[in-house]
């Protein structure tokens, strides 16, 4: 049987995979359709990604669910959000060599009292998806992109009350002259205690920044907790170019910080936004002299 992600974590860091919008969108998904549509509609396509991020060196890989919160589904158009989450699992189970993280993403509705959601719809909606991902072969359940401190809470209690496999929570930081915060005002220190309190078994920091700045996150984070801590940055800043959000970091450029992300204590190492298949290969060759070195 595989081992547990949280054990293996223990012998040395584990690579991820890379965006999958990026790449759905080079296959030409139209600007503003959700990628999760993809599950049912181009299944294929899907799983081609994956087996390219396998290929590449990547051995979590991530189920292309990020927008699958039924709120956010049915406000694309989509009802069967059972079936979609599923789906994206299932898409995922490639090989039993990597372990499959059920992407869990922002519900896309603020909730009351600043939005018109109430808690308990956006705490039902997280757990129909996370039991479908689980549903559909997920080994991890990975928690992304969150902003809001409550909505990352009741994402991990919905999946914590229903399964004792790992779950991951990432939050989504930006530099501001307070120091690093979400755009909800959420700083690093309190993301990491509520989230380890709430029952999660990692924390982490995904999206938003180039790789640079994820240093100082995962140096911040190891200060406060002996976790596993995930690190996926994007592939540099967006730049809109031409009405099109490019993303402008090379994998060499990007691998470069490898070294010092590793020092600053992420175990787990992946790309969001704008990274593809040859930014994971990149960083493999670097984890892998990094690894070498290390036993020698
Ligand atoms: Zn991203």
């Amino acid at each position: 049987m595989k081992a547990s992600i949280l054990d293996a974590v223990k012998k040395g860091p584990v690579l991820m995979d890379g965006a999958i919008g990026t790449q759905v969108q080079a296959m030409g998904l139209p600007p503003g359709e959700p990628p999760e549509r993809w599950n049912t509609e181009r299944p294929d396509s899907i799983r081609k990604i994956h087996r390219d991020y396998l290929m590449a060196g990547a051995r979590v890989l991530t189920t292309n669910s990020f927008g699958g919160h039924p709120i956010r589904l049915n406000r694309a158009g989509i009802q069967d959000s059972y079936l979609v989450n599923f789906q994206a699992a299932a898409l995922t189970c490639i090989s039993p060599d990597v372990w499959v993280a059920g992407s869990v993403g922002p519900c896309g509705e603020m909730i009351k009292p600043l939005g018109k959601v109430e808690p308990d719809e956006v705490f039902e909606g997280f757990k129909l998806q996370v039991r479908a991902l689980l549903d559909g072969g997920a080994d991890i359940i990975l928690i992304e992109t969150m902003t809001a401190l409550e909505e990352a809470l009741l994402a991990v209690e919905a999946a914590r009350s229903l399964t004792s496999a790992p779950v991951l929570a990432s939050m989504t930081f930006s530099a501001t002259p307070r120091g690093f915060r979400t755009v909800m005002g959420v700083d690093i220190d309190s993301a990491v205690e509520s989230i380890l309190k709430a029952g999660a078994d990692g924390v982490g920091s995904n999206c938003g920044n180039g790789i640079e700045d994820f240093i100082p996150i995962v140096r911040r984070m190891r200060g406060l907790t002996d976790k596993p801590i995930l690190a996926e940055a994007n592939a540099g800043m967006p730049e809109m170019v031409n009405g099109k959000t490019v993303y402008r970091q090379t994998p060499e450029t990007m691998s470069r910080h490898i070294p010092a992300l590793l020092e600053a204590g992420a175990d787990l190492i992946g790309g969001c936004c704008g990274t593809t298949p040859a930014h994971i290969r990149k960083m493999k060759e670097i984890l892998d002299i990094e690894e070498g070195n290390l036993s020698i």
